[in-house]
């Protein structure tokens, strides 16, 4: 591959957010994505459920589902409390972060992979390829890097609240049509939950531990009251992953004046459940269509960024921020005020 040396954008992480924005960018604008995974995706850290929603906004095959599911269900302290009717997939993220990666590639994008980008200079990155450094140049920056973002850190932006999650994939005992979340007052400020994906599941849990208290071992004990409820067959994990999820929001801007933040870097996964996928998708498509139109000569920049995700997305996540506060302020071991704290707060997912 013959790359430049300066671009109109350069994209850090080649995740949903990143391909999505290198996709919208790559009809009218130089670009190049900066991933440091030799596979995008892979390993998958994600529960991967997504509504349908997300057929619409990016390219979309039917191998990306590895199952339909019809909605979900919410069982609090073990009893089911609510559900709701709301299609969706479990992906197979595998599959869908590398074709949104592929389809940005064959739109003109080209791709440093695998090299991390380490530094920012005043008009570009710096990116170690295989032990050597190189430095890229561009006009516009977009920070897709994921929850922990360097580019946050770069820009100064303030640290995001973070909710560490760990996940197993687990055997089914029957197949099942819908997605299950579990809350339980052992899921610190968080929850449990079953994501039906063909003959198997991804079954994890988010949480904050209290000191000395291992996430593991709260999974451990879920997958054991699953195997015991006749959902799972009992077994070791087929596979186990984990990270950390944004739940603080975006930051009141997301827009610098050379660079903005996209997916899971700018907070834009919803605050109470912790699902990131379509706003990752979504944030990459505006944040691209911003960057194009400021190098067209837009009078607004990349401002119109900030305000087509606020129309979007700022009453929910505005609303959802508001629901993780109450939830982590009320949370408590007394089952019906635990009950009434997660009606309140997630029920009909707020
Ligand atoms: C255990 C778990 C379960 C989840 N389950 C769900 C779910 O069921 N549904 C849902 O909607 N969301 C879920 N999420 C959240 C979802 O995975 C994220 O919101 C989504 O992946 C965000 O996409 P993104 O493109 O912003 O970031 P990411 O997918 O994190 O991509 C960031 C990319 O940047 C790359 N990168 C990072 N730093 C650098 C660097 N310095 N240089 C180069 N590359 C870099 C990374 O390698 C990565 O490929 C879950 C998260 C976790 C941790």
């Amino acid at each position: 591959m013959r790359t430049k040396e300066k671009y109109d954008l350069i994209i850090i992480g080649a995740g949903p957010g990143g391909s999505a924005a290198a996709l919208a960018a790559a009809k009218r604008c130089s670009v190049a994505v900066i991933e440091r995974r030799e596979r995008c995706g892979v390993p998958v850290q994600c529960g991967e459920y997504a509504p349908l929603l997300l057929k619409r906004l990016a390219p979309w095959e039917s191998r990306f589902a590895a199952q339909y599911l019809e909605g979900f269900d919410g069982f609090i302290c073990g009893e089911k409390s609510f559900s709701r009717d709301a299609p969706g997939y479990v992906l197979r993220r595998s599959l869908y972060d590398g074709a949104l990666a592929a389809a940005a590639a064959d739109a003109g994008v080209d791709f440093f992979q695998p090299a991390k980008a380490v530094d920012c200079t005043g008009n570009g990155v710096i990116i170690d390829v295989g032990g050597t450094r190189r430095e890229l140049k561009s006009s516009f920056l977009i920070g897709a890097d994921g929850p922990r973002s360097l580019l946050r850190q770069w820009f100064g932006l303030r640290e995001q609240p973070l909710m560490s999650a760990v996940q197993w994939s687990l055997t089914l005992a029957s197949p099942l049509k819908r997605a299950e979340f579990y809350f339980d007052p052992r899921f610190r400020w968080g929850y449990g939950w079953l994501f039906p994906k063909g003959d198997t599941a991804n079954v994890g849990v988010a949480a904050r531990t209290e000191p000395g208290e291992r996430l593991t071992s709260l999974l451990s004990a879920f997958a054991r009251r699953l195997v015991e409820a006749g959902r799972l067959r009992p077994g070791p994990p087929l596979a186990k992953s984990g990270g950390w999820i944004p739940v603080g929001g975006p930051d009141v801007t997301m827009i610098f004046p050379r660079c903005l933040f996209v997916g899971d870097a700018g907070g834009f996964a919803h605050p109470v459940s912790g699902s990131g996928i379509v706003n990752a998708v979504l944030t990459g498509r505006l944040a691209g269509e911003a960057v194009t139109a400021a190098l067209n000569g837009s009078a607004e920049g990349i401002a119109g960024y900030d305000r087509a995700w606020r129309r979007l997305l700022g009453r929910p996540l505005d609303r959802a921020a508001e629901n993780r506060r109450l939830l982590q302020l009320g949370w408590t071991d007394d089952e019906e005020r635990f009950r009434r704290l997660i009606l309140h707060c997630w029920g009909p997912f707020s």
